[in-house]
Order: C-alpha cells, then structure tokens, then sequence
C-alpha cells in the first residue's frame, strides 16, 4: 500500500470520508460532477490524485483528521 504508486482519494465532505484508490472501476470512470471535483474541491468535496499514499495519509492527519479513512483498492 505505501508504495510509489500514485493514487487517487475521493474527499467526500458531506459524509466526511476519505477514500484511497489506486485503479478500480471508480477510478477508470471519474468525472467531474457539479458539486464534485477532480483536481480540485468543490462543495461535496473530490478526487485528489497524490504522488503515493504516503503524502495522502500525510494530508488526511494536516488537513483531514476527523474524517473516516478507508483503502478501497490497492
Ligand atoms: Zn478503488
């Protein structure tokens, strides 16, 4: 898991989740949505893409620390 994959997490603000993925059926299909971003946050939150899950898991501790982590795809 903390490889030198990149890896992509889905911020969901409203349920407060944060969502590691490496490649699965979601990540093949993401777009952006109106109240989702890719790249980007927008009021529902988005997909970020991190240069490895290491950085992810740094910046749910900085930034994201009450939400809910979970590693959907490895
Ligand atoms: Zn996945």
């Amino acid at each position: 898991m903390f490889g030198h994959h990149p890896v992509w997490v889905n911020i969901d603000l409203p349920t407060k989740r944060y969502v590691l993925h490496r490649e699965c059926t979601y990540t093949n299909r993401i777009c952006e949505t109106p109240y989702k971003g890719v790249g980007r946050l927008k009021r529902d939150g988005g997909w970020i893409r991190f240069r490895n899950a290491e950085i992810a898991m740094k910046r749910l501790k900085e930034e994201y620390d009450q939400f809910e982590c979970s590693i959907h795809c490895k």
